[in-house]
């Protein structure tokens, strides 16, 4: 039998890149996850988490794909041509069908284990700076004393959503902000949980007599399916001798 000389020298080379490869893409993950557990503040972990975890998992998984793809090329000493870039076509067929699946799971189910994540983190009671006691959540009617009139009006329209903590015993107050939008619909064409809110546009702007209009433009992630609803909003609310840093019960 022939000796490959190239072949040889390749797949010593090809391990050693697969490893490199492979050995960034499980650092990046871990350093994800460590960075989780070295973030302490809740709303912290939650925008952290929101942000990068799903990137962050699926740049990792496609970095693991690419080097397990270099490494299974250098287990073979078949050198001849046509088996060479059968070999190499064949690889680059899986790592896409693999790609696919990973990168299906991380947008369509993975969000949905994030979601609980993000949900625990947002409603588990933040402790006051003063007291160290756990602190109240207010409700959407409460919480409109203590958010200035442009974060109402964000409220009302730009699906911002504001968390308002108070401590009940010193009347000091925190106010976290969330993006309303990211909460998922379900897609009536396919009926996953994937019809998001790509656009808004205000129709008509709302005064304190009037109210105004606004149209939501949505988009499944899954099918692609767009649909557009208007909506109305309320009238901007008047907040009188209100200083929202010294807000107190
Ligand atoms: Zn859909």
């Amino acid at each position: 039998m022939e000796s490959y000389l190239y072949l040889e020298k390749w797949n010593l080379i090809g391990r050693y890149i697969a490893f490199a490869i492979g050995a960034i893409g499980i650092l990046m993950a871990a350093y994800h996850f460590l960075r989780l557990m070295l973030t302490v503040e809740l709303k912290k972990r939650y925008d952290f988490i929101n942000r990068y975890e799903i990137r962050s998992l699926w740049t990792s998984a496609l970095l693991i794909i690419i080097a397990i793809g270099f490494y299974v090329n250098t287990l073979v000493n078949e050198g001849e041509i046509i088996w060479l870039l059968v070999r190499v076509f064949v690889t680059i067929m899986v790592g896409l069908i693999i790609g696919v699946i990973i990168s299906n799971l991380l947008k369509f189910y993975y969000p949905f284990y994030v979601e609980k994540r993000l949900r625990k983190l947002r409603y588990t009671p933040r402790k006051s700076p003063k007291t160290g006691k756990p602190m109240k959540l207010l409700s959407e009617e409460e919480e409109d004393v203590y958010l200035d009139e442009g974060m109402q009006a964000e409220e009302n329209v730009f699906s911002v959503d504001y968390d308002v903590w108070i401590d009940e015993e010193t009347g000091h107050t925190k106010i976290e902000k969330y993006a309303g939008h990211l909460v998922a619909l379900q897609c009536p064409e396919c009926s996953y949980q994937t019809l998001k809110v790509v656009k808004e546009e205000i129709l008509e702007s709302p005064t304190e007599t009037e109210e105004g209009e606004l149209m939501k433009f949505y988009k499944c992630d899954y099918c692609g399916y767009k649909e557009r609803k208007a909506f109305r909003v309320a009238r901007l609310k008047k907040v009188e001798g209100y200083n929202k840093s010294s807000a107190v019960l």
